[in-house]
């Protein structure tokens, strides 16, 4: 029995119940705002609601929600579910869950009592164990069904995004976060470029009505969708790396100059700064209220049409180790010039402030999340261009720096041993056998990613190409088409898939 929700936008496979005989609970229809406390500053909503219904019904009342996600057609059940986030260091921090003040679970109990159990959650201060398992739960726990957040006045932000050199990148990063409250960062290896959102509270009295209203969550024409895959196809099939680059530049110019889809009054960008209200820059969501018959325009992700299809990497590394980490994908990205211009294509690599958490299975200490979007063929046993420098990043992540993958994101390889770092885990587990002694909730995925059972990686012919496994042997890559499994250029533990080109004069191997 699993809970899904009326987009169910998480990538691992948090939604599906096993076998044939699961059931599936929809939030759906479970959409309504219950109250808004002016005075406390209090919304409660029922789990299906979504983010863009709340924030707009807050700000009805003058109230805001101070850090969410970036994309408004999440619902508040399915953020917690996974612990989603925005971007800060400051105050409560950058996750919802850690804005809860109150939850209502309906959980199923045992066999011999034949009742579920409808339970109230308080966070009063005190630290409650079962409201630090409900926080984030991946739905093993029951159905949320109502949800009460602690929300601020509405306030206006200012926000300018600066565009420069990444050759102190790996120094900015530990400072920038505590300079500026809403900070971000996108970074473009393979164009040494790096844009910092120097974003802050203004007074309200400061004259501006922004608008954040991002290209990449806009409604997209179905037919450019589908011209835009079938041309990074036909890159990937000839390996025309060049024709990459060149994309990937010309789409990261796009959105510098159009300020990533900021503008100054809802129309027009004139310049930065840009200001406005809170409710109006936090987040975007143009294709959920655009045309929805998908054979003219869609979200750029809708499975209904065939365009993008691509795995995400989406790992936050403590503060305190990502400047190493940086700097390993720079002296990557210098060995294989040209290996990440993939990337641009897909925006670069998102990097986000997110909070240390008290919640079981939420972020462990203050960290930078590297969201990270590329290519994936639609047939698992052919590989991608420069397929090992991304499996290098993706293992320099979890394994060298201990990083912990997003649980609504990755690849069956990133959440391998990932429970061990949850300080906690143990705990979150009681609540769940406490909650759900007959693991009603529980999936096999689940089971797997919490360490309750083996099977997260599967070892099969090209099981690496689509993150199954981490290679060991040659077939685990495509052998085939010349990728071998090889140690990393830079982290030498890493196994990875590598293109060996055999030379036909010299009969000797060169690693590309
Ligand atoms: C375009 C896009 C942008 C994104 N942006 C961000 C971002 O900015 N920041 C970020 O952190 N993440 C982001 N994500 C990832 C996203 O936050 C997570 O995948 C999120 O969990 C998805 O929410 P959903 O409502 O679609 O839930 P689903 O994916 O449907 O569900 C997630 C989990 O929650 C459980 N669940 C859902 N509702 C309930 C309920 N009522 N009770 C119990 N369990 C429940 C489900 O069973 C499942 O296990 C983004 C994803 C996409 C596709």
């Amino acid at each position: 029995m699993r809970v899904a929700t009326r987009y169910s936008h998480s990538i691992p496979k948090l939604v599906c119940p096993d076998g044939e005989d699961g059931l599936i609970i929809s939030t759906e229809n479970l959409n309504r705002i219950v109250n808004i406390d002016k005075e406390k500053m209090l919304v409660t909503v029922e789990s299906g609601v979504t983010l863009m219904q709340l924030i707009d019904e807050a700000a009805k009342s003058g109230l805001a929600l101070p850090y969410t996600p970036y994309w408004l057609g999440l619902t508040i059940g399915g953020l917690l579910g996974t612990g989603a986030h925005g971007s800060t260091l400051w105050a409560d921090g950058s996750a919802i869950h850690d804005h809860v003040v109150q939850m209502r679970i309906v959980t199923p109990g045992s066999h011999e009592d034949g009742y579920a159990t409808v339970r109230t959650l308080e966070d009063n201060g005190e630290l409650d164990g079962e409201m630090m398992a409900a926080k984030v739960s991946l739905g093993v726990l029951g159905v949320i069904s109502q949800v009460t957040l602690k929300l601020q006045p509405m306030f206006k932000r200012s926000v300018t995004f600066l565009t420069k050199n990444d050759s102190d990148l790996s120094d900015q990063v530990a400072t920038f976060g505590r300079q500026h409250e809403f900070a971000d960062m996108i970074w473009y290896p393979s164009q040494n470029r790096v844009v910092y959102r120097i974003d802050d509270r203004v007074s309200s009295n400061v004259s501006g009505n922004g608008l954040w209203d991002h290209p990449g969550f806009r409604a997209t024409p179905s037919l450019a969708l589908i011209a835009l895959r079938l041309t990074e196809e036909l890159q990937e099939a000839t390996g025309d790396i060049t024709g990459k680059c060149i994309g990937g530049k010309l789409t990261t110019d796009i959105l510098i100059n159009t300020a990533y889809g900021l503008t100054n009054n809802g129309l027009l960008f004139t310049g930065y700064p840009v200001i406005g209200y809170q409710n109006r820059l936090q987040a975007s969501g143009g294709c959920l209220t655009g045309l929805i018959d998908a054979k003219i325009t869609a979200c750029r992700w809708d499975p209904r049409v065939n365009g993008l299809f691509f795995h995400q990497t989406t790992i936050s590394i403590a503060l305190s180790k990502a400047k190493d980490f940086i700097q390993d994908i720079q002296k990557l990205a210098s060995i294989a010039a040209q290996s990440l211009c993939g990337l641009d294509i897909y925006n670069g690599i998102l990097m986000r402030y997110v909070t240390g958490s008290n919640a079981y299975i939420g972020e462990q200490e203050d960290s930078l999340e590297f969201d990270i979007t590329y290519y994936r063929s639609k047939d698992p046993k052919t590989p991608r261009l420069f397929e090992d420098v991304l499996e290098e990043i993706e293992q320099m992540a979890v394994f060298k720096y201990g990083g912990l993958p997003h649980w609504g994101k990755n690849r069956n390889v990133a959440f391998e041993g990932a429970i061990k770092e949850y300080k906690n885990a143990g705990e979150f587990l009681k609540v769940k056998e406490k909650y759900d002694p007959l693991g009603l909730f529980s999936s096999e995925w689940t089971d797997q990613v919490l360490g309750l059972r083996g099977g997260l990686t599967i070892v099969k012919e090209g099981c690496a190409l689509e993150g199954l496994c981490v290679c060991s042997e040659d077939i685990h890559c495509a052998p085939e088409k010349g990728y071998l499994c090889r140690p990393g250029k830079v982290f030498q533990d890493a196994r990875v898939c590598t293109l060996v080109q055999v030379s036909n004069q010299s009969s000797s191997k060169a690693e590309l």
